[in-house]
């Protein structure tokens, strides 16, 4: 019997079209409305950093689905569609240019926006965020041989797209105000070590480093300091983090805070609404505390997850956060989290100055986070090492310590 309910999803990215796509493989015959706000039909992100900027993936290997699978799979995807407006009493959300779409259940997928910075000069050309595909173009023509580009903000977008600068023939500065990049989530030591590695690629950091005005005459020039310190710059890439794109929950009256909140099924306080991917505050089963992940496999997964729970299962989501990146020939993978304020042990298994190693972060004993870099095939028995030590499972740190013990042993 064909259903006669509308499903729409707002947001047409990695969560929003994993989500459609499950509809249909669990079943759904109603309709589906994917609404987003970007020209292009929804895409993946990570190469913007990386592939594309490097020159080594094609620009059509982004896209989550063919061009025609949305109509194959009678997929309503309407591009360049902002939702500004939810009524939850009548079920209907607002397009910008006033349609009126009513639904059944309605999926929350519209993801995060980078953040600015309120200093003098931001509006000048030439200075540049990284979030869309646009956006990724324009670097790709702002940054060539000989460019100077200054990435203000070390961390995972900003190192990557220093990396990518880099290989291009950019002469790269990177000011960040921690002392170290990606200090908060690895540590000192081995915030350290990818500190290294830039610097071994020719990159410039300026740590401790606040930036107080962009100077230019129209087109950025000049990056300055607040300590005086005046950067040459052609280009400036602002890469401070982002922010959840939650104002149309606010504005609903969704509870909101760091991001939709929403029970271990991905629902909201209200029984018709969800939230998947980048935007949503999990209330996470396994890791017993709210978490949003602001990663590719998190939208991957959460998406489909969210699609269940429209359609009445409960199984939960109760995924482990995981990320990776590439930056000139390291590659990484991270799975696991570490509560704010926790103490941790850090143990290297492997060689910290080669970069082939796996880093343990443990917590009275418990592994809480793994991170391997260069070496692969491991993230399965870490994230069941992960899941143990959850369940309170204690690991001997030299164990962890020796390669000669396998990952699997030490799980078993
Ligand atoms: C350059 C870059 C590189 C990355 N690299 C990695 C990586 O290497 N590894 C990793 O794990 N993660 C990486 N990420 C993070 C990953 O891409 C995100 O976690 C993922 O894109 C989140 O997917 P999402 O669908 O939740 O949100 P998004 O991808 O942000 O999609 C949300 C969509 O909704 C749209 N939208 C927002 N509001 C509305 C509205 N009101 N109406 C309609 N549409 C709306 C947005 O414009 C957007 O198109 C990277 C991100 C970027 C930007």
């Amino acid at each position: 019997m064909d259903d006669h309910r509308t499903f729409v999803i707002a947001g047409a990215g990695l969560a929003g079209a994993t989500a459609a796509e499950a509809l249909r493989s669990e079943g759904f015959t109603g309709h589906v409305v994917l609404l987003g706000d970007e020209p292009e039909r929804p895409y993946e992100r990570p190469p913007l950093s990386k592939g594309l900027l490097l020159g080594t993936a094609e620009r059509d290997t982004v896209h989550v689905h063919r061009a025609g699978w949305y109509a194959e799979h009678d997929v309503e995807l309407r591009t360049n569609s902002a939702v500004v407006d939810l009524d939850r009493a009548a079920h209907r959300v607002r397009l910008a240019d006033g349609e009126q779409i009513r639904y059944d259940k309605l999926l929350l997928a519209t993801g995060a926006a980078p953040r600015t910075l309120p200093i003098p000069g931001i509006d000048l050309d030439g200075v540049l965020q990284l979030r869309t595909l646009a956006d990724s173009d324009q670097i790709a023509a702002a940054v060539t041989d000989g460019t100077r580009l200054v990435v203000i903000g070390a961390g995972w977008i900003g190192l990557e797209v220093a990396a990518a600068a880099r290989t291009r023939g950019a002469e790269v500065t990177v000011v960040e105000t921690a002392s170290l990049p990606l200090q908060r989530v690895l540590g000192d030591r081995l915030a350290a070590a990818f500190a290294d590695l830039h610097r071994e690629h020719g990159v410039v950091f300026h740590f401790g480093a606040r930036t107080r005005e962009l100077r230019g005459a129209g087109r950025v020039s000049h990056v300055v300091l607040d300590d005086g310190t005046v950067l040459d710059a052609d280009v400036v890439l602002i890469a401070v983090g982002v922010s959840p794109n939650t104002a149309l929950a606010e504005r609903a009256g969704l509870r909101v805070d760091n991001g939709i909140l929403v029970d271990s099924t991905l629902r909201t306080d209200d029984p018709d609404i969800f939230a998947a991917g980048d935007v949503a505050n999990v209330d996470h089963p396994l890791l017993r505390s709210r978490v949003r992940v602001e990663h590719w496999a998190n939208a991957l997964h959460s998406g489909p997850a969210a699609a269940r729970a429209m359609l009445g299962r409960t199984d939960g989501y109760d995924r482990l956060p995981y990320f990776f990146t590439d930056q000139y020939d390291l590659g990484m993978e991270y799975a696991g989290w570490i509560p704010p304020g926790a103490t941790t042990d850090l143990i290297i298994r492997g060689d910290l100055g080669r970069r082939e190693f796996v880093a343990f972060w443990t917590i009275d004993g418990r592994v809480a986070a793994g991170m391997n870099v260069n070496v692969w095939e491991v993230t399965d028995p870490i994230q069941d090492l992960i899941r143990a030590g959850l369940k309170g499972a204690v690991v001997d740190p030299a164990d962890l310590r020796n390669s000669a013990v396998s990952l699997e042993e030490l799980v078993s």
